[in-house]
């Protein structure tokens, strides 16, 4: 992906960058606009596509400067012709940080959108909006509708978009995490297909048709993600330990990695899934307590995720801490 984006400058310690496809956007738009109205409609696509550029990368900061509050970092956005990304080094997983979060995105959009309406009111009538027309109370109309669009779009709850986020943040205060994301996902495929066959049969519009199947490509990469994370979430190296007599065990052939109990799974899983038949001694601070085997590593693994359950279920502490 980074090898198709250019970076404009950074903002705020964030690196904006924009993808090259977004030049094809600006050049589809511009194209429109000489379609409209010739050469001033040409300028007018340039002025209108670097108002919503500058719409969408606000509405993104309202995401950064939220979740910078909880400690997540942002190194970049990356604007691309279906919105921009913010890449966030993790989300928070307590529901009302991340509704925070979500919320602060569509809520800057109704913001510009607001203060616009108090210097211009609304349109008389439904006839206003003139496409592609240079003249400020126009291009203004353009912007305040273009925003109020924007944040009620990003509010269907679609996900990976705010909506969809909102509504897993919703059903994270009663389930947990993976079950909410799972119905969560379901529900914004369901929603973005019905998006397609709009955009076909309704609309017409092939443009929107590939937006909603970039937003399903999106979610199943996030789910997918979740899936892993939560997998071993909470689960550590203890976990997975058989017990072991040290005579069996020792002495360690060279080169033998010497793991700790207390170690957060996560790090060491794909290691284990990787080899067949390896034995790694396992130590809680100076006592030897036994042994992970990669070659039953599968079936450990199932036990000690219900394990986990059962110990939730029961308020206990993990193992090990
Ligand atoms: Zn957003």
């Amino acid at each position: 992906m980074r090898r198709w984006s250019i970076t404009l400058f950074r903002l705020f310690g964030i690196r904006l960058e924009v993808h090259a496809s977004f030049l094809l956007l600006l050049a589809v738009v511009v194209w429109w606009g000489y379609d409209a109205r010739g050469q001033e409609g040409m300028l007018a696509a340039l002025v209108y596509t670097g108002l919503v550029f500058a719409s969408i990368l606000l509405h993104e900061y309202g995401h950064c400067f939220a979740a910078r509050r909880y400690g997540v970092k942002i190194p970049r956005i990356l604007m691309m012709p279906i919105g921009g990304m913010a890449q966030f080094s993790h989300i928070p997983r307590e529901p009302a940080r991340e509704l925070i979060i979500t919320l602060a995105g569509p809520v800057v959009n109704f913001i510009i959108a607001g203060v616009i309406y108090l210097f211009i009111g609304l349109p008389p009538m439904w006839n206003f909006y003139q496409p592609f027309a240079l003249e400020p109370r126009q291009v203004l109309i353009m912007l305040m509708l273009w925003n109020l669009a924007m944040g009620l779009f990003n509010l269907l709850p679609i996900f990976p978009m705010d909506g969809g986020r909102i509504l897993r943040a919703l059903l994270a205060i009663r389930y947990d995490y993976l079950t909410a994301t799972t119905f969560a996902v379901h529900t914004g495929k369901v929603l973005a297909i019905v998006g397609i066959l709009l955009s076909i049969f309704y609309l017409q519009s092939p443009l929107t048709m590939f937006l909603f199947a970039f937003i399903i490509v999106g979610g199943e990469m996030e789910f997918r993600q979740v899936r892993v994370v939560e997998a071993y979430a909470g689960l550590c190296i203890g976990d997975v330990t058989h017990p072991a007599s040290v005579e069996t065990v020792f002495p360690l052939p060279r080169q033998t990695p010497v793991l700790q109990a207390t170690w957060p799974l996560e790090f060491y899983a794909p290691l284990f899934e990787a080899q067949e038949d390896e034995t790694y001694p396992v130590f809680l601070g100076e006592e030897f307590i036994g042994v992970v085997k990669t070659q039953t590593f599968a079936d450990t693994l199932l036990y000690a995720q219900s394990r986990r359950k059962a110990l939730k279920r029961a308020n206990l502490p993990p193992w090990g801490r």
